[in-house]
């Protein structure tokens, strides 16, 4: 008698990590959200399931991780383009963030998450600070427990009354407290999601208080939640930190315990001789977000020295009002690209090094390497199939090499989260794309023309 399993994908490319080979394996067992199996066609005699999943010759990679997005900006994509940082942000978010409602929040969840699975992102880490209202972060968990992707909802906080360069208070304005309250509540609402998890976040050192930093450390510590912040990513922030503290952001954010925490810093750029002996000390995480840091000219992030000192390594696309996409290939493209750049060096980044970003370093990123991350019997089920018979991949040597220089969205076949495909030869599963689309495009030019009717700011050309 054959063991019952709920899929058996066959039929499948599957490549050693180790020695960047294909593997004789080709079947891949799954069961209660878990890979129960992985072995050659054998398997098969001994195995049946309630649905088989046949990949004709596609390869099985485990999904890819984003731990940098703020998925709310997907109404803000394409605004405030080639202008300066406090004018893109005065005609991008500035202007929209304040006039969004529910409908919006979740809309723009949706089309973000979208574009992350059709692009092989199967966990994203969404940093959501647009809390116009106290509970707006509930339409991203909607958008998350909807769309089927494994989300960690990393809450916003903004304890200050006055950001650089604006004249009124922000519109994410709440204090520590009532902030950390509020992620107890989404949390209560979730306790038992397979696929919905938390983190804390922080915005930026001149967005917070040191009080209010010392409250997050001490909550994240006692919740065991990491804590993620925009750290480092223009010489302003650091001279804000001078200038209030007598210290640099990394010298500040050690004072008041961030360090202690489980700690993702986000971006890294203007990074000196002493913010890097931190993150070696305190072992930070690095979320490395190439595309958005060249959209607005932030610079480089040194992750090739990051890399020769151990510190982690993972990627984000930051949101669509800096980026303009949220495709993970795209940023391992970039990023692998930059440090070759920025190193004059072509062998400086590979393309296998940047994948090890997008998936197991991501993973333990955000503390969840025992659970995703790599195709390994015993963790989540979190997977997708890549189609290399498309013109942009024909021929594929080294399938890791084709992904990251020459693939993009048409090579995702299918994903699936925590053992479920919720995108199946190019077509979502759970939910209707052409709707979700053109509700969003109604709802986004509504928002779009209230937005430059009120004129919150003066818009710069
Ligand atoms: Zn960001």
């Amino acid at each position: 008698m054959k063991n019952k399993f709920d899929i058996i994908i066959q039929n499948a490319k599957i490549v050693d990590v180790n020695t960047h080979l294909l593997s004789d394996e080709s079947v891949i067992i799954v069961d209660k959200g878990v890979i129960q199996k992985i072995g050659t066609m054998e398997l098969l005699e001994t195995s049946e399931a309630t649905r088989i999943w046949d990949a004709e010759e596609k390869l099985i990679l485990p999904g890819f991780i984003n731990t940098h997005c703020h998925l709310f900006q997907t109404f803000m994509r394409g605004l405030g383009k080639d202008l300066t940082f406090i004018k893109w942000m005065n005609n991008s978010v500035r202007l929209m963030m304040p006039n969004l409602d529910e409908e919006a929040i979740y809309l723009a969840a949706m089309v973000g998450c979208m574009e992350a699975i059709k692009s092989g992102n199967t966990t994203l880490v969404d940093f959501m600070y647009a809390h116009v209202k106290p509970h707006y972060a509930d339409y991203v968990l909607k958008a998350f427990d909807d769309c089927g992707i494994r989300g960690v909802l990393a809450r916003g906080m903004t304890d200050v009354e006055r950001l650089p360069g604006s004249p009124v208070k922000p519109a994410s304005y709440a204090t520590a407290a009532d902030s950390l309250a509020e992620v107890d509540r989404s949390r209560g609402m979730y306790l038992d999601h397979p696929r919905i998890s938390f983190a804390v976040a922080p915005s930026v050192i001149w967005g917070m208080t040191a009080d209010g930093l010392k409250e997050i450390a001490a909550y994240a510590e006692i919740k065991g939640m990491i804590v993620t912040m925009h750290i480092l990513e223009t010489v302003d922030d650091d001279q804000f930190s001078l200038d209030k503290y007598g210290k640099t952001t990394m010298r500040v954010l050690e004072d008041v315990g961030i360090l202690d925490t489980d700690f993702l810093g986000v971006h890294a750029i203007r990074v000196s001789e002493d913010d890097l002996a931190l993150f070696k000390k305190y072992q930070t995480r690095i979320s490395y977000n190439p595309l958005a840091n060249m959209i607005l000219g932030s610079g480089v992030a040194p992750i090739v020295d990051f890399t020769k000192h151990g510190i982690n390594i993972s990627l984000g696309t930051d949101g669509a009002a800096s980026n303009d996409s949220q495709n993970l290939i795209e940023v391992m493209k970039a990023g692998a690209l930059l440090q070759k750049v920025h190193n004059h060096d072509s062998a400086a980044l590979s393309a296998w090094e940047i994948f090890s970003m997008a998936t197991d370093q991501g993973a333990a990123c955000i503390n969840m390497q025992d659970q995703i991350g790599s195709l390994t019997v015993g963790k989540k089920a979190d997977l997708i199939a890549v189609d290399f018979q498309k013109p942009n991949t024909t021929p594929s040597y080294d399938p890791i090499a084709s992904l990251v220089y020459s693939g993009n969205s048409e090579n995702i076949a299918m994903a699936m989260v925590e053992g479920e495909i919720i995108f199946d030869h190019c077509l979502f599963i759970k939910f209707d794309e052409k709707e979700i689309l053109s509700r969003a495009q109604q709802k986004a030019e509504e928002i779009y023309r209230f937005s430059m009717e009120k004129n919150n700011f003066v818009r710069d050309v």
